[in-house]
């Protein structure tokens, strides 16, 4: 793992000089706010979760994603790109893990099979916590409570876990996967990626960032990188799965490329519970192109 060696280097490397400025410290102000709402949130149950559906090449739907959402009585709509590395500073990342995995895990148990085949729920792990002494048998715990078979779970994980103490981490893959979990490398393309360190980990499914996927149409190199990456992952046998996926001519393309599975605003937005129990009753688990607009996000 040399190329993840030198990555990590650069990493602790790079100098990052602040200078104090009534900016910063306004700024600073704002973080505090942000963690003090995050502990009041989670004590008066303001996380939820949505879920965003997985595709097939014929739209049919094979899984979900769960994404966590807060709505906050100080803060208003806080976005997982501004909570999640907040959660993971203040160490609040564990309790908000729990929450969305127990309703996940529950939600999931609802979920009618889609042309007999039952779909599987995918959950975002955070870098931070795959490496704390109890993750797995605490998922696994979590996991138990809801009687979920954990052949129906897709652990997401990012490159960043392997930056510390990649043997570790694959480890505890290990561990997830001997449970009979599912393991998916999610946005694959961007950090550090190498192509090469993917068959050395026990991942059943990369999927491949929005970033390359929205540019491909753009660039001829992210194009052919793309297609690449399919065509290598399916030598590895993992399941490719293209994200942010919003337009006709992008899903066209990764057909022809081979892609297998699909997600992105093109097939659906991310839906509460209620709404995709309902986009599963009402098109016997297909997305249909057309009533797009009509869904709720
Ligand atoms: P991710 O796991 O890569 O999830 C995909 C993100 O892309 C989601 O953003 C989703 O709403 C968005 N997306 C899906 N399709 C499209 C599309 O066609 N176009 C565009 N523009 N966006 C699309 P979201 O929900 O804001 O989550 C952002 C990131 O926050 C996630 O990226 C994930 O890394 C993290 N995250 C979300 N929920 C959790 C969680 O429960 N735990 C952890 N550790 N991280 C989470
Ligand atoms: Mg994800
Ligand atoms: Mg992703
Ligand atoms: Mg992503």
């Amino acid at each position: 793992h040399a190329d993840v060696a030198m990555y990590a280097a650069k990493e602790r490397g790079r100098n990052n000089f602040q200078f104090f400025t009534p900016e910063l410290n306004k700024l600073a102000d704002e973080r505090l706010d942000l963690a003090t709402a995050m502990r009041f949130g989670l004590e008066q149950n303001e996380f939820s979760v949505v879920y965003q559906p997985k595709v097939d090449r014929h739209r049919r739907i094979v899984g979900v994603e769960a994404l966590a959402r807060w709505h906050s009585a100080s803060c208003g709509s806080v976005g997982p790109d501004r909570f999640i590395p907040m959660a993971e500073e203040t160490g609040l990342i564990g309790e908000i893990t729990e929450r969305v995995l127990r309703q996940a895990f529950h939600a999931a148990t609802q979920w009618s099979p889609v042309q007999g085949r039952a779909l599987t729920l995918a959950v975002n792990l955070s870098a931070k916590l795959f490496l704390a002494d109890d993750l797995v048998p605490r998922v696994a715990g979590w996991l138990a409570d809801s009687g979920l078979p954990p052949q129906r779970v897709e652990l997401e994980i990012t490159e960043s876990v392997f930056l510390d103490d990649s043997e570790r981490a694959i480890s505890v893959l290990q561990a997830f996967k001997a449970l009979g979990f599912r393991v998916a490398m999610d946005d694959f393309g961007t950090g550090y990626s190498s192509l090469s360190y993917l068959r050395h980990l026990p991942l059943d499914t990369v999927k491949i960032d929005r970033s390359l996927i929205t540019d491909m149409e753009f660039d001829e190199d992210v194009a052919m990188i793309a297609q690449a990456m399919v065509g290598l992952c399916r030598n590895l046998r993992k399941t490719v799965v293209a994200e942010g996926v919003e337009n006709p001519a992008q899903f066209a393309l990764l057909c022809a490329h081979g892609c297998e599975e699909f997600q992105g605003y093109l097939f659906a937005k991310p839906l509460t519970a209620e709404a995709l129990r309902s986009l599963l009753a009402r098109h016997q688990g297909s997305v249909p192109a057309r009533q797009l607009e009509a869904m709720p996000g």
